[in-house]
């Protein structure tokens, strides 16, 4: 018989466990009412860009303002109270957003302001606070000479993990997220291709979802397709994110049977997906642009786009534009659950898209295609690439009724993904194994069929299509 053995508390370790799990709820929630709350505000990026020098990395930040309890750095600071040191430093101390903001978009400090809301550290360099730059002179000795961008000086190498690529040059190497369980190092691949001109920073990924492998289909024709010399701005690519989940071919990562996208933000010192959702997210937020390239799993899916910051959110505009430029056609447009990075990358300032590039096993080169042309056309359309995107007028839909089977049995469709179906049409019979029909389910409202299982068999209650609702053009 089998005895259960207690393990001894490590008391001493419990304390500051439950603290941390406490505080980090209190951060959650007070996040997501700042999320609430700045649905509300004008968009960033509409002052004016000071205190800029290229080239610099985000380690040498110094900001010698006041960090307070919400995370946003008050140059009104004291002694006490004043920050500096690297982002990482400053992440740890539970001030995410904060560095989120200020490793984010090429935000610049607002003049006149006694807050920081964000600035690319990552290209621009070391900023300061000048606007209260006296004040902060109380706090400890730092290296924070305001500067101004200095044109002249050349772009510098762009590192991705252990890829490095000066401009005009491709690279590729593996981003570190953690070790595997007999202590290997755990490495996503990644690539930079670094243009030969300047201009925007595009942070494309793929397979965060294990089983989706559409994206990797994309990301393994777009990156050799790229002239570094003829791009202006630089793409940061990580080609598998999931890396666990997709060793064995599953949607979840096994090591913690978590999805990937709901581990946005992530955290470097949480579960498996978190740390590896954090060093993605850590390059997504380098980024003026993310692309989260995903699939409607195993499925079968048309080849649409989501838009998932939620219709009220500052940056909604933007992401409708960016997936209009992807341009599969159709466009899911609906707050995503938290923890996507479709919902995370807009509240940090950077337009995200997802595109769901249909649903298959293993490949199908008619999505990865679509994922490809999409990839294109938004370098075009974002001035990575000469020539001009196509913008043809998109289908949107706003939500979706789900069906399941009455019955079990036999699942025949009677209308094809993409096909417009009306309220009452027909759109799937269940039959018994000797073809008897056992039940007739109709669409309980107009749209697009959109999604439904890939095998035939389904049981009382199990899922078996998708209708997008709620249509409209763009
Ligand atoms: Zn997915």
């Amino acid at each position: 018989m089998a005895v259960l053995t207690k393990v001894p508390l490590q008391l001493a370790d419990l304390p500051d466990e439950f603290e941390e799990r406490q505080r980090r709820g209190d951060e959650q929630r007070r996040r997501r009412r700042e999320d609430e709350r700045e649905e509300q505000k004008p968009p960033f990026g509409t002052q004016d860009r000071e205190f800029a020098r290229p080239g610099e990395r985000p380690e040498q930040f110094q900001h010698p303002g006041h960090v307070d309890a919400d995370g946003e750095c008050d140059a009104d600071a004291d002694a006490d109270g004043r920050v500096s040191g690297d982002a990482k430093r400053i992440e740890q101390a539970g001030l995410r957003r904060s560095v989120g903001y200020l490793v984010a978009h090429g935000v610049p400090f607002p003049r006149g302001r006694q807050s920081v809301v964000g600035v690319d550290v990552s290209r621009h360099g070391t900023i300061v606070a000048d606007a209260d730059r006296n004040r902060t002179e109380t706090g400890p000795k730092t290296e924070t000479e305001p500067l101004k961008a200095d044109p002249s000086e050349s772009r510098t190498m762009t590192t991705l993990g252990t890829a490095s690529a000066a401009p005009g040059e491709t690279d590729t190497g593996r981003l570190a997220v953690g070790e595997s369980r007999d202590g290997s190092t755990v490495a996503l691949p990644c690539a930079v291709v670094n243009g030969a001109n300047d201009g925007k920073t595009l942070y494309l990924q793929a397979a965060s979802d294990g089983d989706e492998l559409n994206g990797v289909g994309v990301v393994s024709r777009v990156v050799p397709q790229l002239d570094p010399a003829e791009l202006s701005g630089t793409l940061l690519v990580v080609g598998i994110v999931n890396y666990h989940a997709f060793q064995v071919a599953e949607h979840r990562n096994p090591i913690d049977d978590t999805k990937m996208n709901r581990a946005y933000p992530g955290d470097e010192n949480g579960t498996s997906s978190e740390r590896i959702a954090a060093a993605t997210f850590e390059a997504a937020m380098r980024a003026d642009l993310i692309l989260d390239l995903h699939q409607g799993s195993t499925s079968r899916m048309i080849n649409e786009v989501r838009v998932r910051c939620g219709r009220r959110h500052r940056l909604h505009d933007e992401c409708l534009q960016l997936a209009k430029t992807f341009g599969c056609g159709y466009v899911f447009d609906q707050k995503g659950p938290e923890g996507q990075l479709a919902r995370v990358g807009p509240n940090e300032g950077i337009p995200t898209i997802d595109p769901e590039l249909g649903g298959c096993v293993g490949w199908d080169e008619d999505s990865i295609a679509a994922g490809v042309e999409g990839v294109f056309n938004v370098l075009r359309g974002y001035g990575f690439l000469d020539g001009e995107a196509t913008t043809d007028r998109q289908v949107r839909a706003r939500g979706f009724d789900q069906y399941g089977s009455p019955s079990g049995g036999l699942v025949r469709f009677e209308v094809d993904l993409g096909d417009r179906v009306a309220s009452g049409d027909l759109l799937f019979e269940v039959t018994d194994v000797f073809g008897e029909l056992k039940a007739r389910v109709t669409a309980k409202s107009d749209g697009i069929f959109w999604r439904s299982r890939r095998l035939p068999q389904v049981a009382s209650g199990e899922y078996v299509c998708s209708v997008g609702t709620n249509l409209d053009t763009y």
